[in-house]
């Protein structure tokens, strides 16, 4: 790939410098960019002309949208080879591996499901002449607020069901990677007529005021708790409807008579998937004392093996921490764990001959809950593996943190393990896999992970008004 591939798509979307924040390159901190920064003015701007819009482009129809998506979708995938280099610079993800390659294929394919997947009106009451019918109607214009793990992924997880249910779009990415959206919304908007769409690459406070603008209908938030919590103060006042995919602290259950060699790459994989910086990643493991030392080796033999480095390096899978405040996180955790005695398997360092913000790939056992690597939400290369002998015991401590967004079980029985999965707390529990997400598979948290679901019809209905026809 050559330098001149990025040209096109950053070119137009980035400012002179002096004009905007200088966005570094995550692995080699070389300023790549430089990204404007909008302020609340220009949300207000944005905001007036999502409403403009909105009419016309909800009378265009859901056979006229959807033709649409599929044109942006196309759109994408012919510039595939640039939107996944910008973002593995801006972001750190490796081009291979299930990292920037594979999150510009999903943005496609998530254009494309929120394009195809039908919403008919239902009927839920009919007794003679009396019918009742649920229809979709669009709510008006959309705030989507996203983070800087999967920046483009997310983004458009927000976008495309939005727009298709006849909505209109303010986008905010994360201050760590807005030129990745940027760049993502110039190629939607190369579709779309003015207005439906807008990027505001602003900072928290523009966040913040989008959360309380009264000119929103509806906020769709990916991020943090903390953040979450905020918003939904801020919609006591406008009502603005919220979806919410908050923090989560996935935890795994291997059972005992597990095929450890069978599952270990899915397993590594399920933890280390963007270097760990996945939302429903698996983040604390609890493994069955039979199988405990095969399957601490078995995981960090793959630590060591996998090739970690700069992203645009086609050898590498595992990639920098994003920024330097989530790369010291992860330093704590792991230097705290050490402290209280648990064994550091692999890594438990720094990987300064990387850059500045790299951290090798790491695996902590003898761990107990109440460690902070365990109790909290570690967000990078770090998994503790956790001793248990009771499967109630291991249920019980899986369910004991605030968040819920997924959890796995992991067996050679898939029937006794869906028995123990119908026991967690989680908004997705995978069997035999962790984190695999599907566009018609409905997708979102429980507890303090956040409230309402995004794909699917679930993830329509969830951007639209429900209106009922009685008659
Ligand atoms: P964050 O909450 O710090 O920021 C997320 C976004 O919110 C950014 O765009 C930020 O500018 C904006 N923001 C900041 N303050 C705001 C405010 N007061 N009001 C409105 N918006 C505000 O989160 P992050 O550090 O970017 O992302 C990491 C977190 O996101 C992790 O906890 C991770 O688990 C979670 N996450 C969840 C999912 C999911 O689907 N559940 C997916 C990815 C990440």
């Amino acid at each position: 790939m050559t330098d001149s591939a990025t040209t096109g798509i950053l070119d137009a979307v980035t400012v002179p410098e002096g004009e905007g924040r200088p966005i570094p390159d995550a692995a080699t901190r070389e300023v790549i960019g430089h990204a404007p920064v909008h302020t609340v003015a220009d949300l207000d701007r944005a905001i007036d002309a999502a409403r403009a819009a909105q009419p016309a482009w909800n009378a265009l129809g859901h056979t006229e949208r959807s033709r649409l998506l599929h044109e942006i979708a196309d759109d994408l995938e012919a510039h595939a080879d640039e939107l996944a280099e910008l973002l593995s610079r801006e972001q750190g993800k490796p081009l291979n591996g299930p990292n920037a390659r594979f999150e510009v294929g999903a943005c496609a394919a998530w254009t494309r499901s929120a394009a195809d997947i039908a919403l008919e009106p239902e009927v839920v009451f009919e007794d003679g002449p009396v019918r009742a019918e649920v229809h979709y109607d669009a709510l008006g214009v959309v705030g989507a607020i996203s983070p800087w793990n999967w920046p483009m992924m997310i983004a458009v997880w927000q976008i495309a069901p939005s727009l298709r249910m006849g909505n209109t779009v303010v986008s905010k990415p994360s201050e760590y990677t807005p030129l990745s959206v940027l760049a993502l919304v110039e190629v939607f908007n190369r579709h779309l007529p003015p207005g439906v769409l807008t990027a505001i690459s602003g900072d928290r406070e523009v966040g913040a005021a989008i959360a309380a603008h009264p000119g929103f209908d509806k906020i769709m938030f990916t991020g943090s708790t903390a953040t979450g919590r905020r918003i939904v103060e801020s919609s006591a006042n406008n009502l603005a409807r919220l979806t919410l995919e908050l923090g989560g602290n996935d935890a795994g259950i291997i059972l005992p008579g597990t095929d450890v060699a069978a599952i270990a790459e899915t397993l590594f994989w399920g933890i280390f998937i963007n270097t760990g910086q996945t939302c429903a990643s698996l983040k604390r493991l609890y493994v069955h004392d039979s199988l405990y030392d095969e399957v601490v080796d078995a995981l960090a033999g793959l630590a060591r093996q996998m090739p970690m480095g700069a992203g645009l390096s086609e050898d590498n899978v595992l990639g920098p921490l994003q920024n330097e405040k989530q790369f010291d996180v992860v330093t704590r955790l792991v230097d705290d764990a050490r402290e209280r005695g648990a064994r550091i398997v692999t890594g438990g360092e720094p990987a300064p001959e990387l850059g500045p913000l790299f951290y090798r790939a790491t695996v902590v056992a003898d761990i107990e809950d109440g460690a902070p690597l365990v109790d909290e939400e570690q967000f990078g290369p770090a998994i503790p593996v956790i001793r248990y002998s009771d499967v109630d015991d291991a249920v019980a401590r899986a369910n004991a943190s605030e968040q819920g967004l997924g959890a796995s079980v992991w067996s050679a029985d898939p029937d006794a393990a869906v028995e123990v999965a119908k026991r967690l707390q989680a908004g997705t529990v995978w069997i035999n896999n962790h984190g695999a997400i599907n566009p018609f598979v409905p997708f979102g948290g429980v507890k303090a992970s956040g409230y309402g679901q995004e794909f699917g019809a679930a993830g329509l209905k969830a951007v639209a008004a429900p209106k009922v026809i009685s008659r």
